[in-house]
């Protein structure tokens, strides 16, 4: 599929619920939050028969992502069918990581099981290695099991997991050269992620906010140069340094700043109360729940599609005084 700007879209990520065990201020708002009503969640069933159509279309790359996906229940089991649709090249998911060392079924750990499912790329979002801060930013005491869970996947057999790690200045940016060495040690693959006015603007205040290029630029002269890395292809909106004398990429997802940002986009989103969204920054979203419950064919259901891609825009909402609407917990990250 191709939009009106050229965009390949080939990628959905689907959320599979709102719900999540921490609370990170970035994407969670203060006021309380209530949580969708179960029956306004899609089905299992409902997700596979859009990502089975989708996929007929020219989607190959799903990520399974939340809210956290692993506290929905079953979520191993359905992450097994998603595999098993013919089409699908790779398979991955996004997690806080909190809960990959529990056990699930016969596997010892969530992170075997996910392997034993055919995920092919795990994402771990993780900001501090200070148990302190991590309380400060998730609201949740949970580094050690995130820690634990990092080395569950590489037991399990994942190379290059990724860390996600979103900047915030006075909070993290005293971190970065140990979240550099700690994924060398680890054989992670950091990358940066500027916060996005998504949930509230409040994290965007310049006492907060810190942009790809500080970065970059500390770590050059730390390192004594970045590399671009060419020809490092994830299929993302990550661009890839390696860090001078040393065999480490590290990845900037500069959504703001990044002017060329958008042009490589080729996503879709699917919320996990079935609203597909043709961009993240953008308030554009459309009711495939409803269209699926009223009865919607097959044939519906792939134009529908269709119409959402003729619908993505150029480039997000964020640097034209975008207010935020639906939360992050909510959309998917
Ligand atoms: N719970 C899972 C997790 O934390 O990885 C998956 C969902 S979370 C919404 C997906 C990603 O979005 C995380 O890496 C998180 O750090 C990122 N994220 C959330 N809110 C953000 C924001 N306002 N700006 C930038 N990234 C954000
Ligand atoms: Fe939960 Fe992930 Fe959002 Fe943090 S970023 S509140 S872990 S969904």
């Amino acid at each position: 599929m191709e939009d009106s700007f050229g965009h390949h879209i080939s990628y959905l990520r689907i959320s599979v619920t709102d719900r999540c065990n921490e609370r990170c201020a970035y994407c969670m708002p203060n006021e309380f939050q209530e949580w969708l009503p179960r029956e306004g969640v899609m089905s299992y069933e409902e997700i596979l028969r859009v990502v089975r159509i989708a996929v007929s279309l020219g989607v190959s790359k799903i990520r399974v992502t939340g809210g956290e996906p692993l506290t929905r229940r079953d979520v191993i089991p359905f992450i097994k069918r998603l595999r098993k649709i013919n089409g699908i090249k790779e398979l991955g998911i996004t997690t806080n990581g909190t809960l990959l060392s529990q056990s699930v079924g016969k596997f010892k750990t969530a992170a075997a099981a996910l392997a034993g499912a055919g995920v092919s790329t795990v994402n771990v979002s993780l900001d501090t290695l200070d148990e302190r801060k991590y309380v400060a930013i998730t609201g949740r005491p949970y580094l050690e099991r995130v820690i634990e869970g990092l080395d569950d996947l590489i037991d399990a057999g994942f190379d290059k997991v990724k860390i996600n790690t979103v900047l915030m200045r006075g909070r993290n940016d005293d971190e970065l050269l140990d979240l550099v060495d700690f994924t060398h040690q680890r054989n992670l693959l950091l990358r940066f992620i500027e916060m996005m006015p998504v949930s509230t603007n409040d994290v965007l205040k310049e006492s907060n906010f810190l942009p790809c290029g500080e970065v970059m630029k500390f770590l050059s002269d730390t390192f004594g140069g970045l590399e671009p890395s060419a020809n490092y292809r994830t299929n993302g909106p990550a661009t890839y340094y390696k860090i001078s004398g040393r065999d480490q990429l590290i990845g900037f997802i500069g959504a703001m700043t990044n002017l060329h940002f958008c042009e490589s986009c080729n996503k879709l989103r699917l919320t996990c109360d079935g609203k597909l969204r043709p961009c993240l920054g953008s308030h554009l979203e459309f009711d495939l729940l409803s269209e699926i419950r009223s009865g919607a064919s097959d044939e519906r259901i792939a134009d529908f599609i269709r119409e959402v891609v003729a619908r993505k825009p150029k480039a997000h909402d964020f640097l034209s005084n975008y207010q935020p609407g639906r939360k992050m917990i909510a959309i998917g990250g």
